[in-house]
C-alpha cells in the first residue's frame, strides 16, 4: 500500500489550528518550519510509515486542506 498526505499551503490554517495533529492516532503529522498564509506554521508528515489512512485528521480538518490517497 503507498500512501500520499496531500496538505494544501492555500487552504492550510497552520499551526493555530493543528486540529489534524492532535486527532492523528499515530503522531504521523507535525509542525514544520514553514509559515502557513493564514498564521503560525504548516503541518507536514513526519512519519508516513504509521498512517493508517483512518482519515482522522481529513475529517476534522475545518478548511478541507488536508486530503490522504491510498493506493495499493
Ligand atoms: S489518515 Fe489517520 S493515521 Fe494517517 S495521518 Fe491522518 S489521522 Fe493520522
Ligand atoms: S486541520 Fe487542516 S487547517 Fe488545521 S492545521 Fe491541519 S491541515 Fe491545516
Amino acid at each position: 500500500m503507498v500512501v500520499k498526505i496531500i496538505i494544501s499551503e492555500k487552504n492550510c490554517a497552520g499551526s493555530e489550528c493543528s486540529l489534524c495533529i492532535y486527532y492523528c492516532p499515530h503522531e504521523v503529522l507535525g509542525i514544520s518550519e514553514q509559515p502557513s498564509r493564514i498564521g503560525g506554521n504548516l503541518p507536514e508528515v513526519i512519519d508516513l510509515d504509521n498512517c493508517t489512512v483512518c482519515r482522522l485528521c481529513e475529517i476534522h480538518c475545518p478548511e478541507m486542506a488536508i486530503s490522504i490517497y491510498k493506493e495499493e
